[in-house]
């Protein structure tokens, strides 16, 4: 058990304002691994004051040495790419090789390509008589989930500094020992100090200090739709920049033309990975009537081999939350073909792979996030019911469309009210926008758009 003292602000570790602290416990023995300072509105406004001052300096820097930061940045998350995996197993509880593959392995492709943003990316431009320059917002507060502990600092970061914005994070409660690794890094590349600054503590508390600091300019935020609404109105009474990405409850929509099998184990991988813990996760399957039962029987059979494989989730309250789920599932009538509520292990936080068939769109595990490895089958007449299903939640988040022709798979994801669309089974891109339609949040992260959410215009007429 290591006890961490400190806040990474103004190019430093200083001592917390209080002396409240977070313990932070493995999923997987339940043990308390470490614990960090837990931050108050003091620490939140000291952070904020080191960001604004660093903020006119930063924002004039060229954007080439900017990138010469996040290319620093990259390398240092590939030196230390083994600590990092390490560290999310430690606190995530995901198996180490999908650390290694995902968790680490991402980020430094998102660190790379901002890296290379900040020196294409058009930063002035000429209309008429006019010269448009895209300038950073200001002072970014971002607080972020623990899903993807290092991927969702690294998507707010990255671009808010190849913006020249400087930056406040408040890391979710549940995984703060990757966002001090990573403050580490940042201060290993050689960026500035008060450019990027860290406090750890929790969301009532520190993350609520940051939203309301008068002294952000935007806030970007990753987590649930129930807080995500209470930061908007927030930033909507103070007229702030916000970014939102919130929920999801995407459908993986299986053409009649598909190739079955590959869509329905692609399918289950998408939905067990990580545990459920991903919020662009194909959690409702739509098959056609014809081929539905035959698809459920793989779905089964896919879902029982994972048996151990996937990880815990987070935390207790995470996995009462979704064992919770699947008793509804149970009591609203849904057919359980896989898994089931009780706990497959006496410690841990772990949750049986799941799937129901069955279900109906209007069920509650049709229509609420669980965030938790919880697959449903649903049926579809037609076409037209598939999409009516598709689109027949508030999230609009990402999906899946399988057909044997591409293009007829593309006339079906042009109709999905819903961000991001896989095509076949379509690799992840780090360069496509990623953020939700719908009350899956507002704004983009990733590739270009995601810098454009950290730029502000100004015209000069000549
Ligand atoms: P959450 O409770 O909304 O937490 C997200 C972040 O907000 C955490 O840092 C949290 O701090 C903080 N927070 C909580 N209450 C706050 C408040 N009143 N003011 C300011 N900040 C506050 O969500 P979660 O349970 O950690 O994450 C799971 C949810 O996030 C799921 O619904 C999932 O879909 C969503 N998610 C969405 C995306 C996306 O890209 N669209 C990505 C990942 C997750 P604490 O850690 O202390 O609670
Ligand atoms: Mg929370």
């Amino acid at each position: 058990m290591k006890a961490h003292d400190g806040m990474y602000i103004g190019g430093a570790w200083r001592p917390a304002a209080g002396d409240e602290v977070i313990e932070v416990v493995n999923p997987v023995d339940e043990q308390i691994v470490a614990t960090v300072p837990a931050g108050t509105a003091e620490d939140v406004d000291a952070a904020v004051r080191a960001a604004r001052a660093a903020f006119p300096v930063w924002a004039a820097t060229p954007p080439a040495e900017r990138a010469a930061r996040l290319a620093a940045l990259r390398d240092v998350l590939e030196a230390r790419k083994d600590e990092i995996a390490e560290t999310v197993t430690a606190e995530l509880g995901s198996p180490l090789a999908l650390s290694k593959a995902v968790h680490a392995s991402v980020p430094i492709a998102v660190a790379a390509s901002y890296a290379d943003l900040a020196t294409t990316y058009a930063f002035e431009e000429k209309a008429g008589n006019s010269t448009i320059h895209h300038e950073p917002v200001g002072v970014v507060g971002a607080i972020t989930p623990w899903n993807y502990p290092l991927h969702q600092i690294v998507a707010k970061v990255a671009p808010a500094l190849a913006a020249g914005c400087t930056v406040v994070v408040k890391p979710a409660e549940d995984t703060p020992l990757t966002a001090r690794l990573f403050a580490e890094a940042v201060h290993e590349a050689g960026i500035p100090a008060g450019v990027f600054n860290l406090v750890t503590g929790l969301g009532p508390v520190a993350g609520q200090a940051l939203a309301e600091h008068p002294g952000t300019d935007m806030i970007s935020f990753t987590g649930s739709t129930a807080v995500g609404k209470r930061i908007g109105a927030l930033a909507g009474a103070a007229v702030k920049r916000v970014a939102l990405e919130l929920g999801g409850k995407s459908a993986n929509v299986i053409l009649p033309s598909a190739d079955l099998a590959r869509a329905v184990n692609v399918g289950v991988a998408n939905v067990m990975s990580n545990s459920g813990q991903t919020c662009s996760a194909w959690t409702r399957m739509l098959v056609h009537r014809d081929q539905y039962d035959e698809a459920v029987q793989i779905a089964a059979a896919a879902a029982g081999k994972y048996g151990d494989r996937i990880g815990p989730v987070v935390s207790a309250r995470q996995q009462a939350r979704v064992r919770g789920y699947i008793e509804k599932g149970i009591a609203e009538g849904a057919r359980l073909v896989a898994g089931g509520p009780d706990a497959p292990r006496e410690r841990g936080y772990f949750v049986r792979p799941t799937v129901f068939a069955d279900v109906t769109p209007e069920m509650t595990i049709a229509q609420e996030e669980i965030f938790g490895p919880v697959l449903c089958v649903l049926r579809y007449e037609d076409e037209e019911d598939a999409l009516r299903i598709a689109n027949g939640t508030v999230y609009g988040l990402a999906g899946a469309v399988w057909a044997g022709d591409e293009a007829e798979a593309v006339a079906f994801a042009r109709r999905m009210d819903t961000g991001q669309v896989d095509i076949n089974g379509g690799r992840f891109n780090p360069l496509a926008p990623f953020g939700g339609y719908k009350q899956s949040g507002v704004g983009r992260e990733l590739g270009r758009h995601g810098l454009a959410e950290y730029l502000q215009t100004k015209s000069l007429q000549f």
